[in-house]
């Protein structure tokens, strides 16, 4: 249906242009999902973007073609290609809310793309927008296709913009990260009405994701980028069975499952080169554990390795197609908690953090929002309770409260007690005293390093508010040890956060929570901002530092593979209550509550 060839786009920045796609060439049938798939950066969005030629005005599209019905999509007026945008493709990007216009009607939002691309106008285009609603599964959509995008939930705007997209029957449907912002349950929804709708139109589906498990459930075919290249293209069947590219093995063997409980994952050494300039050889050799002299001198191409599959690399010009092991990093070292009694760290009982509702002049409480209600666990040495629901369950409130980081902003009731003392009797230097034995890794690594500090003193701020008694010296000894136990160079202590990646300021925050050893971390969705191979280095180091030290950890997250691999025992909460609790094995295995059973099956699996 579409064809790509050789496109080529430059981004002009400060420092020089930036090659984020070169020599992409694809190829999508009709009624066809082909996935993109591959990292943060690596170009598939920008791929996306060139086709439809919604680039930045700092972009360009410097070379290649994209051929729809014969036609050179890039040698169209741009009044041609406005017509070709919703009519011929149409596009549905990750964050809906800043997609829709906030101050229009959903269904004026959808009206405007019938009346632009078909023939329908007045009552006709308000009805067929009404069956649109309807057919992306709204509920009473006569009513709702009068409300503002604000009077929707998450999936709802994400199921109206894939309304809009669809209202004028395009040919191609992008989809860029359609599910990352939204809960599993709503994920599993919105996927499922894709396919749907892909069946019933006939329609071809680019889908575009860093999630494998997704790309298994989706697509036909599968493409694979790294730093601006397709450097493996093969039917997704194909992919999954024989990941060829050493890349791809090492993206399978860095993703958290079951089957690795007590192991270290495979981590990929370094990060993706810069895009500035021009490369010599092979974008991956820096990383590749398979990399050969012939890899730094000449540019592998993309070469047919077996039927319907290409892989750029190497290792597989005018050989048979066997597939490498991945030899991402000695994944050696097995290991898991000793069988040492594990005493309680963290005992929480019948919590409840209510946020009260006040009207009126003199803002009276009117009722109260019950964020939790009623909530016990206990966290003991050495082990993970994992803490998983969907957004909105409480789970964040829970542990903030735990922490008394919402004293005063709610309503707090029931028992929490750290190594025995009951937190909400604490005060002054006492209670600084008890958090310096709890500490806190947020999703967001940047937001929760002070950007004006340097790492050490970012470091040395938390031993010296909460240990008092650590002299100078002893305490930039203990934060350069520290910097040796999350793996980063001394050289770091002089720097600022903005100049390290993703991972690496997750580490820092990492160092700045064991800093004043800790026996309890909570850690809120600590890598889910993260890609795989980044995920991979942080969850390795969390388990080694739970080994060597023992700490306890409080574990907020929805991602399931992450959960299967490293908790001793889950919570799952739903509306501020744990619906079901125990070890992770027999809760993974034999779920009992209905919740439990949805959310699972929810959650997209490579493999069955
Ligand atoms: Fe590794 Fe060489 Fe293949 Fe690149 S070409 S992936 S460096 S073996």
């Amino acid at each position: 249906m579409i064809r790509i060839e050789d496109l080529d786009t430059v981004i002009d920045t400060e420092r020089g242009e930036i090659r984020p796609v070169e020599g992409v060439t694809l190829e999508i049938a009709a009624g066809e999902t082909f996935a993109l798939v591959g990292e943060s950066g690596c170009g598939k969005s920008v791929t996306a973007l060139s086709l439809m030629r919604l680039l930045p005005d700092s972009g360009r599209v410097s070379g290649g073609r994209v051929v729809l019905d014969g036609q050179d999509l890039l040698q169209l007026p741009e009044t041609a290609m406005r017509d070709v945008r919703g009519s011929r493709i149409g596009i549905i990007f990750q964050e809906p809310a800043t997609s829709l216009n906030p101050v229009m009607t959903v269904g004026r939002q959808i009206i405007e793309v019938i009346e632009r691309h078909t023939e329908l106008r007045g009552a006709a285009a308000l009805a067929r927008a009404i069956e649109w609603l309807e057919r992306v599964g709204i509920p009473e959509p006569k009513r709702r296709v009068n409300d503002y995008p604000f009077q929707m939930s998450g999936g709802q705007k994400q199921r109206v913009m894939i309304a809009i997209a669809l209202a004028a029957e395009p040919d191609l449907l992008i989809a860029d990260e359609p599910t990352t912002a939204l809960d599993v349950t709503i994920q599993a929804q919105i996927l499922d009405l894709l396919q749907e709708l892909q069946a019933t139109h006939k329609m071809a589906l680019l889908l575009i994701t860093h999630d494998l498990a997704i790309v298994a459930k989706m697509a036909h075919r599968v493409a694979l980028m790294y730093a601006g290249q397709v450097v493996e293209v093969a039917t997704a069947q194909d992919f999954f069975a024989r990941p060829l590219h050493p890349y791809a093995a090492n993206l399978f063997a860095a993703l958290p499952a079951s089957g690795k409980r007590g192991q270290r994952l495979a981590s990929i050494p370094g990060s993706v080169p810069s895009l500035l300039g021009n490369f010599t050889g092979c974008r991956f050799a820096d990383r590749c554990a398979d990399a050969m002299a012939q890899c730094r001198t000449a540019t592998p191409e993309l070469v047919s390795a077996a039927a319907d599959h290409a892989v750029r690399c190497h290792l597989y010009e005018g050989r048979d197609a066997t597939p490498r092991a991945s030899r991402a990093v000695a994944s050696a070292a097995a290991t898991s908690a000793s069988a040492r009694e594990h005493e309680v760290v963290l005992a929480v009982r019948d919590y409840r953090v209510w946020f009260p509702i006040r009207k009126g002049l003199f803002q009276r409480t009117v009722g109260h929002v019950k964020a939790v209600d009623g909530v016990s666990f206990d966290v003991r040495a050495g082990r993970t309770l994992a803490l998983v629901g969907e957004s909105g369950s409480g789970k964040t409130t829970v542990a903030k409260a735990v922490l008394q980081l919402l004293r005063g902003v709610a309503e707090i009731g029931g028992s929490a007690q750290l190594h025995g003392a009951e937190l909400a009797d604490l005060h002054g230097a006492e209670l600084r005293a008890a958090r310096a034995g709890a500490q806190i890794v947020f999703q967001d690594p940047f937001a929760s390093l002070n950007p004006r500090m340097r790492v050490q003193e970012i470091l040395e701020e938390g031993v010296a508010s909460l240990c008092p008694d650590i002299a100078a010296p002893e305490r930039s000894k203990r934060v350069a040890q520290l910097l040796d136990k999350v793996g980063m160079h001394r050289d770091a202590l002089t720097r600022y956060p903005h100049e390290f990646s993703g991972g690496q300021r997750q580490r820092l925050a990492i160092a700045r929570a064991l800093a004043v050893e800790p026996r309890l971390i909570v850690a809120d969705e600590p890598t889910s901002a993260l890609d795989v191979s980044v995920q991979a280095q942080i969850l390795n180091l969390l388990l080694e530092l739970q080994e060597e030290l023992g700490v306890a950890y409080l574990f907020i997250t929805h991602n399931f593979g992450v959960v299967e691999y490293l908790a001793h025992d889950i919570a799952v909460m739903k509306d501020g209550r744990i619906v079901e609790a125990g070890a992770a094995g027999q809760l993974l295995g034999e779920p009992q509550h209905a919740y439990t059973r949805t959310l699972l099956k929810a959650v997209p699996r490579l493999a069955g």
